[in-house]
């Protein structure tokens, strides 16, 4: 039985107070916006359904220099030059010009909360009217609302058919007819030296097997980028076939296509705005370069130095900037289905020549590069646990 640490009963008391800047969702996405409004004098309130670093939500795989700039090499677990690709007609091994990394999920949260100076509550998010977020634990209103809650988009959504003017949880996105991709993975105890992925249809028709060494867990799945196959039993055979225990397993819908990231004045971060690369499923590094992104625009508002209606101008267009990347990994990620295996092991050992390696993967890595990361204010580090807002 997973430890629920989140309150419970008579310690759900009811929220209220004053806030400029109200994050929903404390992962990637919305640590980082709160991150970059740490020393404006912003009142931040930050929301969750679970305490911070609570509930792990991916394989925690991360290019090592994004770890680095943000100060989190506190979390890292191990660190891979190379990337080690199995088709069912043979391996490839690709030396890759930057270093990916693994990280611990609770250190890491833990680790970018201690650089902000938000106050955390948790609540579940039921919906919204306006800038007035709904939650089981009351009406939070405040005049900017971050939407960082992951792929169902809470704050947007159709209005809601009981209460005139309010919004519900329906985004209008629901599997397996939205462009998600369907992620599961096992985290047994245990050790390895590669990091290897599979591209082959014993494990799925589209998408990849994966498996990510920790330290002391192995974290291995499958993710389909056709929402309709099941992971679940093909994530059991490669565990199996790898040598590790199908045990403690966590998965999610993972979205696969760019979306308004404002929409109705409310800012949508991280997988809430589709920015999650779809290509190779890899959304945590964009979930943090877009909060900071975000966070710096909500900055500029709190210290006066632009209206919220510019911030939201520029968060939008920024983001929409980004938009024929995301289109060309998501024209990719359906041709590479339809390569025949053979051809597709026969283009792999074409293409691990080092020029391309290194061009290829300078390429990707560029979409969200980890120097957008410094030019950051240096952020107020603080010690300690979250704080509570309502006594
Ligand atoms: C199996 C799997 C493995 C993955 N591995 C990797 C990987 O190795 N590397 C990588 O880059 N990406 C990986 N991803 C993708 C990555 O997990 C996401 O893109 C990333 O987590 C997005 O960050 P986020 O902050 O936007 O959303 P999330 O991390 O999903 O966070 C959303 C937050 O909102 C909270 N929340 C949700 N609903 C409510 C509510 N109603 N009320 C209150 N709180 C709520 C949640 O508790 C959570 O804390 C993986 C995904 C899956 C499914």
């Amino acid at each position: 039985m997973p430890i629920r640490r989140t309150l419970r009963g008579s310690a759900r008391t009811p929220l209220d107070g004053e806030h400029d800047v109200l994050i929903c969702g404390a992962s990637f996405a919305g640590l980082a916006v709160a991150r970059e409004l740490a020393g404006s004098g912003a009142r931040v309130l930050v929301l969750d359904r679970y305490e911070i670093g609570e509930r792990q939500t991916s394989a925690c795989g991360i290019p090592t220099a994004w770890l680095r700039e943000l100060g989190l090499m506190g979390a890292h677990r191990q660190t891979f030059g190379r990337l080690v690709v199995h088709t069912p007609h043979g391996t490839s091994v690709l030396d890759l010009p930057w270093t990916f990394s693994t990280f611990d999920y609770p250190e890491l949260c833990r680790l970018l909360w201690e650089q902000t100076d938000a106050v955390f509550e948790t609540a579940k998010v039921e919906g919204r009217s306006g800038n007035t977020v709904h939650t089981d634990r009351g009406d939070l209103t405040a005049p900017l609302v971050v939407d960082a809650l992951g792929w169902r988009r809470m704050l947007a959504g159709r209005k809601h058919p009981a209460r005139p003017g309010a919004r519900d949880s329906v985004s209008g996105y629901q599997p397996p007819d939205a462009p998600l991709s369907r992620g599961l993975e096992v985290h047994p105890w245990g050790a390895g030296d590669e990091l290897e992925i599979w591209i082959d249809r014993r494990y799925v028709p589209a998408g990849y097997g994966w498996s990510f060494p920790a330290s002391d867990e192995v974290r291995v799945g499958v993710g389909s980028f056709d929402p309709r196959f099941h992971v679940k039993d093909t994530t059991v055979l490669l565990a199996e076939d790898t040598g590790r225990d199908p045990v403690r397993y966590q998965g999610n819908w993972i979205p696969h296509k760019l979306r308004a990231a404002t929409d109705d004045g409310i800012f949508f971060v991280g997988d809430s705005a589709g920015h999650c690369l779809p290509l190779t499923a890899e959304g945590i590094r964009t979930a943090l370069y877009f909060g900071i992104a975000c966070g710096r625009e909500l900055r500029a508002v709190v210290e006066g130095r632009q209206p919220a209606a510019a911030a939201l101008v520029r968060y939008g267009d920024f983001s929409a900037a980004h938009e024929w990347k995301f289109r060309w990994m998501l024209e990719t990620q359906h041709l590479v289905p339809r390569v025949p295996p053979r051809l597709l092991n026969l283009a792999l050992k074409g293409i691990r020549t080092r020029r391309f390696v290194d061009w290829s993967f300078k390429h990707y890595l560029a979409i969200a590069p980890p120097e957008f990361a410094r030019a950051s204010p240096q952020p107020a580090v603080r010690r300690g646990a979250p704080v509570r807002a309502a006594a």
